[in-house]
């Protein structure tokens, strides 16, 4: 085992990220976001490397190993604690190499009674990065009072492509504008790029998770651009809605 270094804090990396052009599906301002964030820490789960973790976190191996002074990176044991710099999001954490059905159930359980939900809504985040912390603050610049999603599907820029982030609105079962309507974002604008095989995968096990929770047939899933009387072009032209649809049959 290791011993943390204490000096770290001296060190605090500013984390800076400068969202230009944030144009979110339910965009209205167009503004910059600035989020700073010394790090996180991290749980060694059995079966992740360090270059997993570094992948999914988006930092690299060397950051990692001089902020928890590592010398081999072979040395990680699960449930060891390590100090992940600049990260933004440690909670609910997902590395996609090692999502499973059993991880994306324990991600979807919820403490508090349950909304009976009833239709499934797809939408994409319209920029090329963020995560649910950085997409929270910008929902709440705009008054949206947080995070219009109930979960975020990373691309590998803020947080692990692939990586299934948890918002506040599912822990605490609040719904959005819309009656009993989950709402799941995937990070990307899908007008100029394409969903990652990652973000893919781990659509289709959250689908399966909560279709099967609450029995929510495959009729009832839609792009955000499907539901009647809706403007946007969400989730751009570029999103595989027909192969999700086939896959999950
Ligand atoms: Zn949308």
């Amino acid at each position: 085992m290791f011993r943390f270094l204490y000096g770290w804090r001296a060190q605090l990396i500013i984390y800076t990220v400068v969202l230009l052009f944030f144009s979110g599906c339910a965009g209205v301002l167009h503004q910059p976001l600035v989020t700073t964030s010394p790090g996180i820490y991290h749980f060694v789960a059995s079966g992740q490397t360090l270059y997993a973790i570094a992948k999914a976190y988006g930092v690299s191996i060397a950051e990692i190993m001089k902020a928890n002074n590592l010398s081999q990176a072979e040395q990680l044991e699960a449930g060891t604690r390590i100090f992940i710099p600049r990260a933004l999001s440690a909670r609910d954490v997902v590395l996609y190499s090692k999502a499973s059905f059993d991880s994306v159930e324990r991600l979807v359980s919820v403490k508090v009674p349950s909304i009976p939900w009833k239709t499934i809504t797809l939408h994409h985040s319209g920029t090329l990065e963020g995560n649910a912390r950085s997409f929270d603050r910008n929902h709440k610049n705009r008054g949206m009072g947080g995070l219009f999603y109930h979960f975020v599907i990373g691309n590998g820029q803020d947080s692990g492509d692939g990586q299934i982030e948890v918002g506040w609105r599912w822990k605490e079962q609040s719904e959005v504008n819309r009656k009993r309507d989950i709402q799941i974002c995937l990070v990307g604008d899908f007008n100029r790029q394409s969903v990652t095989p990652a973000q893919f995968d781990s659509l289709i096990k959250l689908l399966r998770v909560i279709m099967r929770r609450y029995s929510i047939p495959i009729s009832h899933i839609r792009r955000h651009q499907d539901i009647p009387g809706s403007v946007t072009e969400c989730c751009g032209r570029n999103f595989p809605f027909s192969r999700i649809i086939s896959q999950l049959r």
